[in-house]
């Protein structure tokens, strides 16, 4: 079996700032302590403080925020912006390229209905970008799980 994988010639994605994978479904985006430290640093907080305002405990492991009626990140903002774009966690930073997206075309054809930034005339991002991308994840030591049930 060849460990070639299917994308090997790359994938079109740009991030158009739409905000879709900031909302949508109930989900996790999980948190490492040192990205909430440098998120607490960005914000001027202490980080227990950051904690209260921005943080749940889920199983073990810090996730954000999110709004209990529409499922918004707690820091999206007007719907399109990250608040904390520089130093948002790597499990945000690293979307569209998740494991679960990245199983087969049908799966990466999936997640195009959720993330608009997937399209044929976007810019190609290559493999050597995506494989960055999935050893950048598969640093953390918090569970990667999708925003969407609907995207497995
Ligand atoms: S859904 Fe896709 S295009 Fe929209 S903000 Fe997220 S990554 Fe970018």
């Amino acid at each position: 079996m060849s460990n070639t994988p299917w994308y090997q010639k790359g994938l079109h994605f740009e991030c158009t700032g739409c905000g879709g994978c900031c909302t949508g479904a109930p989900g996790y985006a999980w948190v490492t302590p040192e990205e909430v430290d440098r998120m607490a640093q960005h914000l001027d907080l202490a980080v227990p403080e950051f904690s209260l305002r921005y943080l749940r405990y889920v199983d073990g492991h810090y996730a954000l925020l999110e709004d209990p009626t529409s499922f918004d990140c707690v820091f999206l903002e007007d719907k399109k912006r990250c608040s904390i774009y520089p130093v948002r966690p790597v499990q945000c930073r690293t979307y569209p390229f998740w494991p679960e997206n990245l199983k087969s075309p049908e799966h990466w054809d999936n997640a195009s209905k959720f993330c608009e930034g997937i399209r044929e005339d976007a810019p190609l991002v290559p493999l050597s970008e995506i494989e960055k991308q999935c050893r950048d994840q598969a640093g953390i030591d918090t569970p990667v799980t999708r925003y969407n049930e609907d995207s497995k």
